[in-house]
C-alpha cells in the first residue's frame, strides 16, 4: 500500500516532456503521496486506540502497599540493617545484617545485642541514641581473618505515641575497601617521602660542607660533587618511576602489541647493559631462539626486561652470569631471565612485587642505588598486555624471573 504514492508521483512525472512539467508533476505528486500517507497513518492511529480495552484508560494505578515497599527496600539494601529496643533486643533485620552476623543463629529477632556483638562502643551508641535522642556514628572493625570495617550509624526512630517502645536502627556500611585504599595511600606517601628524603639529606649535607670550605679542597671537591649528582640522579629516578607507576594504575597507559623477534630484542639490551654487566663481572647469555617471537608492546617489553636484566646484574655474584630464555606455555609465550645471585628467600618473593619492598633496603640504596619500584612497574605492564610477572629462587642458586604474555590470537 505504501508504494501507491510512489506509483502515482512516477507516473506523473514520467507524462512530464519538459522540466516545468517534470516539476509540477513531481509537485502534484508529493502532494498525493503527503495526503495518503496522512490518511493511513490517521487511519493506523485510530485503530490502534480502537483496538484499546475500554477500561484501561480510566484504570488507576495501584498504590504499593508502604509495607510492601519497605519490606522490598529493606531486603535489596547492601548495607547491613538492625532495628534495637530500650531492652537491646533486636527487633527486625535485613538480610544483608544476616551475613554481617552469620555466626549468630537466624533470626536474629529477639536476640540480645549483646549475643551479636561484644563490642562495647556498638552498644554505647545504642544507648545514646535512646537517652539523648541523638543520631550517632562510629567505626568499628570485627575481628577474625576476613577483617571488615563498618561505618555505622545509629538513628532513634519516630514514636506515634508515648507507650510505644522505643526504638533505634542500626546501618552498617562496608568501609572495608575505602579503608584499605586509603591506608595504601598513606603508607605509599609515607614511603615517597621517606625514599626522597634520604637523598636529599644527603645532598643538603655535602652542599654544606663544600660551603663550609671543601670547596677549595683540591682533593676532594670533586668527589662530593660526584656524591650530589648521584644522589639527585637518585631523586630523579624515583620520581620518574612514581609517575610511571602511577600513569599505569591509573589505567593512562595503553599498551600497542606487536609481533617482535625477542632474540634480537634482547641482544640490543644486552649490548646497552654490557658496560655494566662488564664493570660487574658479569655474563650475559642468550639462549632465546632465533626465531622465536612474543606479541607485546616494544617499548613496554623492552622497559620489563631492561629490568630484569639490570637487576640480575646488581644481584648477582662476581663473575656470576644472567641468562635469558624463552619458552611456550600453552596460550602463553614466556621469557625468562636467570641469575646465579644469592637468590630470594620464600618470605620476601612473595613481596618483591610491591612498591619499595627491598630484601635488604640498607644495601640495596646504599650500594645500588635502586627505588624499590622497579618490579612493580614490571608486574603492572606483564598485567597490561594480559599476561604475569613471577619468580622462583632458590637460596645461594640465584632466581629466575619470568614474564608471561599471552600469544597473538589467530583468526579460526
Ligand atoms: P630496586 O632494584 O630498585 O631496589 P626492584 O623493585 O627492581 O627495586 O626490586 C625490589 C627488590 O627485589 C630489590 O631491592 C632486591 O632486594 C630484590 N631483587 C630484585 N631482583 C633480584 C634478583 N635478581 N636477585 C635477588 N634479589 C632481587
Amino acid at each position: 500500500m505504501r508504494s501507491i504514492p510512489l506509483i502515482i508521483w512516477l507516473f506523473v512525472s514520467w507524462q512530464a516532456e519538459d522540466l516545468l512539467w517534470l516539476a509540477l508533476g513531481a509537485t502534484v505528486g508529493i502532494i498525493i503521496s503527503f495526503l495518503f500517507i496522512r490518511r493511513t497513518s490517521s487511519a493506523t492511529i485510530s485503530k490502534t486506540s480502537d483496538d484499546l480495552p475500554e477500561n484501561a484508560a480510566n484504570s488507576a494505578i495501584e498504590p504499593v502497599a508502604p509495607r510492601v515497599l519497605l519490606a522490598a527496600m529493606m531486603t535489596s539494601l547492601r548495607e547491613g540493617m538492625i532495628v534495637v529496643n530500650e531492652e537491646m533486643r533486636i527487633v527486625g533485620s535485613n538480610p544483608a545484617a544476616n551475613l554481617i552476623f552469620s555466626h549468630v543463629e537466624l533470626p536474629l529477632e529477639g536476640k540480645r545485642l549483646t549475643e551479636l556483638t561484644r563490642n562495647l562502643s556498638v552498644h554505647q551508641a545504642f544507648e545514646v541514641a535512646f537517652k539523648n535522642g541523638e543520631r550517632n556514628e562510629i567505626n568499628i572493625e570485627t575481628r577474625g581473618d576476613d577483617k571488615r570495617t563498618f561505618d555505622l550509624r545509629i538513628a532513634p526512630l519516630r514514636f506515634e505515641s508515648e507507650n510505644e517502645t522505643r526504638t533505634a536502627i542500626g546501618i552498617f556500611y562496608d568501609i572495608s575497601e575505602l579503608d584499605r585504599l586509603e591506608k595504601v595511600r598513606q603508607e605509599f606517601l609515607s614511603n615517597v617521602s621517606h625514599e626522597l628524603r634520604t637523598p636529599l639529606t644527603a645532598i643538603l649535607a655535602f652542599v654544606e660542607t663544600l660551603e663550609d670550605g671543601a670547596i677549595n679542597d683540591a682533593e676532594n671537591n670533586l668527589r662530593f660533587l660526584t656524591v650530589i649528582r648521584k644522589n639527585a640522579e637518585r631523586m630523579h629516578r624515583l620520581i620518574n618511576d612514581t609517575l610511571e607507576l602511577s600513569a599505569i594504575e591509573a589505567g593512562k597507559i595503553t599498551v600497542e602489541p606487536t609481533e617482535i623477534n625477542l632474540a634480537s630484542l634482547v641482544t640490543d639490551i644486552a649490548d646497552n647493559l654490557a658496560a655494566k654487566a662488564e664493570a660487574a663481572g658479569i655474563q650475559i647469555i642468550n639462549q632465546v631462539p632465533v626465531e622465536a617471537t612474543v606479541f607485546a608492546d616494544l617499548d613496554r617489553l623492552e622497559q620489563m626486561l631492561t629490568n630484569l636484566i639490570d637487576n640480575a646484574i646488581k644481584f648477582n655474584r662476581p663473575n656470576g652470569s644472567v641468562t635469558i630464555n624463552y619458552c611456550s606455555n600453552g596460550e602463553r609465550d614466556c621469557i625468562k631471565v636467570a641469575d646465579t645471585g644469592e637468590g630470594i628467600l620464600p618470605e620476601h618473593a612473595e613481596r618483591i612485587f610491591e612498591r619499595f619492598y627491598r630484601v635488604d633496603r640498607a644495601r640495596t640504596t646504599r650500594e645500588v642505588g635502586g627505588t624499590g619500584l622497579g618490579l612493580a612497574i614490571v608486574k603492572h605492564l606483564a598485567r597490561l598486555h594480559g599476561g604475569e610477572a613471577s619468580v622462583a629462587s632458590e637460596a645461594n642458586k640465584g632466581s629466575t624471573f619470568t614474564i608471561e604474555l599471552p600469544k597473538k590470537k589467530t583468526a579460526i
